[in-house]
């Protein structure tokens, strides 16, 4: 038989879309089945910040130098906000190579005490589902939650495991399981949500290991203290944790990442029982006593004080980029509260939340909302007025 040339051209692109097709399949990576860990774990009972330092990062410290030296007016200030520790966040892959220069520079740093890191873990597939400004490298489809738990989870782990010998603190996902319990009416919140369980229990069951103390988050009093939220998120929090292997398998939770609740604050009290927790000390209670009801006892609570030192300044309480009046809050220690592991500084005082840039990919409206702060950059980018602002507004000042 005579094919004419146009059909051998038709089979030559099938055999070719197929051969394609084939080998995408072969390399597309899976991710892996959640195994509920029974590794040995951490200490669930000790609170890792007791009798130890927090690290100071020199890469942040060299940055607030420079705007030290460009801004004479806020020059002391700054330079002892140079001084102190702040957290480390992993938020792409890439990041993850440089955990061994963190963890050398920490043992370096020691000296009578341990010093001791905390990372944020943060780089889920469709990462901050409800918003725009912090969207991340991973989809929510297989490929995405492959990559997660191969080339971020496992590196991660890896890197500690090579430092078995020293104290690390993770704090795991900010915001990631608050949006389960709350913001299923997004749309992307929806479709994400089975992935952010399995990633959060893979990246349970994988970084719990002896020498790492584990921090959920919690967002903070004024989102999951209502009470009916924090009804809906001890719930995720206990099937989550069944599902990476118990609840002995982390620490505590982390309270106000990148927030603005303040401490303690006697002039909000609730009129009524249906309103949420007033401040950040009566959330950490209102938690604690609703995780005992699922049986999740013992816990410790970290709280971000890196920018709620100024109490009332939003006009709307859900207001959370690059607040204006925000001021640096406590400073980070240890057992500062009843229920409190540590005062501690997660977000980074003078990164940015989001672009302003309304014609950005990743412009929230929230970035541009009567309490953000004109002018910001991207999120994670340094925003040298806020930071100035920060320390200006410091409460307790520096
Ligand atoms: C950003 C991260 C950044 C972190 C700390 C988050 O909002 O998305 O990229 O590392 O804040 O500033």
């Amino acid at each position: 038989m005579v094919r004419r040339r146009s059909e051998i051209r038709v089979g030559l692109a099938l055999w070719l879309g197929v051969t394609l097709a084939l080998s995408c399949t072969a390399h597309t990576p899976a991710p892996v089945a959640v195994v509920p860990a029974t590794s040995p774990h951490a200490p669930e009972t000790v609170n890792p910040f007791a009798g130890v330092r927090q690290y100071v990062n020199p890469d942040y410290a060299r940055t607030v130098e420079g705007v030290a030296a460009r801004t004479p007016a806020q020059a002391p200030g700054l330079r002892k906000l140079a001084t102190l520790p702040t957290a480390v966040w992993l938020d792409s892959i890439d990041k993850t190579r440089e955990i061994p220069r963190y963890l050398d520079d920490a043992r370096a740093q020691a000296g009578a005490a341990p010093v001791v890191p905390v990372f944020v873990v943060y780089d889920l597939p469709s990462r901050d589902c409800a918003a725009e400004a912090s969207n991340g490298e991973l989809g929510p489809d297989a490929a995405g939650e492959a990559r997660y738990q191969r080339d971020y989870v496992d590196a991660i782990a890896a890197a500690f495991k090579a430092h078995a010998g020293q104290r690390i603190v993770v704090v795991l996902e900010p915001d990631s399981l608050a949006n389960i319990a709350t913001n299923l009416g997004v749309e992307r919140c929806a479709a994400a949500e089975p992935v952010y369980r399995r990633a959060i229990a893979y990246a349970i069951a994988t970084l719990s290991l002896p020498n790492v103390f584990i921090y959920l988050d919690a967002a903070h009093a004024g989102w999951l203290g209502w009470p009916k939220n924090l009804a809906k998120i001890v719930q995720v929090y206990k099937e989550v944790l069944t599902a990476a292997g118990g609840a002995d398998r982390i620490r505590g939770f982390a309270l106000n990442v990148s927030n603005y609740d303040v401490v303690t604050d006697p002039t909000n009290q609730r009129a009524n029982p249906d309103e949420p927790s007033p401040d950040e000390l009566t959330y950490a209670r209102d938690l604690s006593d609703g995780l005992a009801g699922v049986g999740i006892t013992g816990k410790g609570f970290l709280i971000d004080t890196g920018r709620n030192g100024k109490p009332g300044i939003r006009t709307a309480p859900g207001n959370w980029c690059n607040v204006k009046g925000a001021g640096l809050g406590e400073r980070p220690r240890a057992a500062p509260a009843p229920l409190i592991d540590a005062y501690v500084w997660i977000k980074v005082p003078g990164e940015s939340d989001g672009t302003a840039d309304t014609k950005a990919a990743r412009f929230d409206p929230n970035c541009a909302s009567d309490d953000a702060t004109p002018g910001a950059p991207e999120a994670g980018k340094l925003f040298e007025p806020y930071l100035v602002d920060l320390v200006k507004n410091a409460n307790p000042p520096l």
